[in-house]
């Protein structure tokens, strides 16, 4: 008989991230698919009653709870003794838990410490003659892979955008407190504070309903044998403000800072998209001046609906690698789209 563990970390207003919620969905599917097995759920944060309190309708019996000054930060040292805790009053075979940046740093130790297997990235789950196969990408997304294990402790580490955010009632949840002592040494790590763009300038959104991806096009001499850098950089930020877009780039267009061509100020090596770069994952996106070569759409994996504007009707994007493509100065699409968002 299985017993499932599924863990989450609150946030500094004491709730739970989307991605935690997400996981509980999992968690709740793994479950039900699981004859005879329980669920328990662990919390960590400075306080996880508010947290506890907002998942009490989802039927789990047992909550235990680490908490206190030393569990408010994100820090290896005390997190990693936390779900270690955790992990082994709850007795659990089979551990559930948010990718957050906060646990995809300590699980990996935990699962060390409990003698555990991990699996890390995970994008889906599935029950077969009740069998627990998870699934995940390898090469860069280019491979999926669905796998079980027999051994036990199982962590897995559940990816954002896969499950649906669990929604129930609030409750009043009993929290069984879990001791956890630390010592200075294991405190040494402090957060001293977060620094983060403004709204305004930061452009990677991954909750962002639209993907705009700007290619080398923006920056390459156009029809009347000029570059226009700054009115791109213009059409791109009104599209990201007015769509509340993310935006993405293709290599070529990130690259070029480094090699002293024209580049756009907004734009970091952060914003690849492709093998190399990032794998966003957006109901729709947009693609313009770029070309669409093989090494940049495989970080189109988890894109929905794809269009693309190109002056090239033999684009990459005209080979199966969009849905519909724009055959049109992006230029003159983006300027008149910005102009219709703007009415709106
Ligand atoms: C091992 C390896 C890994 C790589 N990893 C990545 C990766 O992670 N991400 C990535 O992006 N690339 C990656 N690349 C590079 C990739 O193969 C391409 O070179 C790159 O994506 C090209 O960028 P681009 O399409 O922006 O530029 P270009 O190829 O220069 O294309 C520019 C496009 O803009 C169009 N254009 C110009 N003006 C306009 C206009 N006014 N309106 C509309 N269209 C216009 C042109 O027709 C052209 O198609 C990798 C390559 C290798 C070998």
């Amino acid at each position: 008989m299985e017993k499932i563990l599924y863990l989450a970390h609150t946030q500094q207003d004491g709730s739970l991230p989307k991605v935690a919620l997400e996981t509980l969905s999992a968690a709740l599917q793994v479950q039900k698919g699981l004859v005879g097995s329980t669920l328990t759920v662990g919390l960590v944060g400075e306080k996880v009653q508010v947290a506890a309190d907002s998942i009490a309708a989802c039927g789990v019996v047992k909550i235990f709870g680490v908490s206190g000054a030393d569990f408010g930060m994100s820090r290896y040292a005390t997190d990693v003794k936390a779900l270690e805790a955790i992990g082994t009053v709850a007795g659990a075979t089979i551990i559930i838990a948010p990718a957050t940046s906060r646990f995809s740093r300590a699980l990996p130790g935990a699962a060390f410490r409990l003698k555990a297997s991990i699996d890390t990235h995970v994008s889906g789950i599935q029950l077969t003659d009740g069998v627990l196969q998870i699934q995940r990408w390898y090469y860069r997304q280019r491979m999926m892979a669905t796998l079980t294990r027999a051994a036990r402790p199982w962590i897995l580490a559940v990816d954002s955008g896969v499950f649906p955010i669990w929604q129930g009632d609030k409750g009043a949840a009993k929290v069984e407190a879990v001791a956890v002592a630390v010592s200075d040494k294991e405190k040494r790590t402090k957060v001293t504070g977060v620094e983060a763009p403004s709204v305004d300038v930061q452009t990677i959104r991954p909750d962002a309903a639209v993907l705009l991806v700007a290619g080398a096009g923006w920056t390459k001499k156009q029809v009347d044998g000029q570059i226009h850098a700054k009115e791109a950089e213009k059409h791109i930020l009104d599209f990201l403000k007015h769509a509340k877009a993310s935006l993405g780039s293709s290599k070529s267009l990130v690259d070029q800072g480094s090699e002293g061509e024209a580049v756009l100020s907004c734009m970091s090596h952060l914003n690849q998209v492709g093998q190399t770069g990032s794998t966003p994952r957006h109901p729709k996106g947009l693609s313009t001046c770029c070309h669409g070569e093989e090494p940049h759409v495989v970080g189109w994996r988890f894109i929905n609906e794809r269009r693309a504007i190109n002056t090239d009707a033999n684009c990459g994007w005209a080979q199966g690698k969009a849905d519909v493509l724009y055959v049109a100065d992006a230029f003159a699409v983006m300027a008149k789209v910005n102009e219709l968002l703007a009415k709106d």
